[in-house]
């Protein structure tokens, strides 16, 4: 598709790290499934993978995990 951001490049399938901080908990995901412009790198993750991101967020929150790098694997 078309990127949205800078309107001159088009996306392709590639990976993202994604890092998401909440509290004292800081969480990295490697290898993050994504649609990343070839023109300004603007990586576009799919709102189901966001959604998988935010549930392991939650588990490791729960078991106090204050910094975790993971690579991701879809369920
Ligand atoms: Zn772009």
């Amino acid at each position: 598709m078309k990127c949205l951001i800078c309107n001159l490049g088009e996306t392709r399938e590639g990976f993202a790290t994604v890092t998401l901080e909440r509290g004292q908990a800081t969480l990295v995901f490697k290898h993050v499934p994504a649609q990343v412009c070839t023109n300004c790198g603007e990586e576009y993750i799919d709102d189901a993978v966001v959604r998988h991101l935010f549930e392991h967020a939650e588990e490791a929150l729960e078991a106090g995990v204050e910094l975790d790098v993971r690579q991701y694997k879809a369920a």
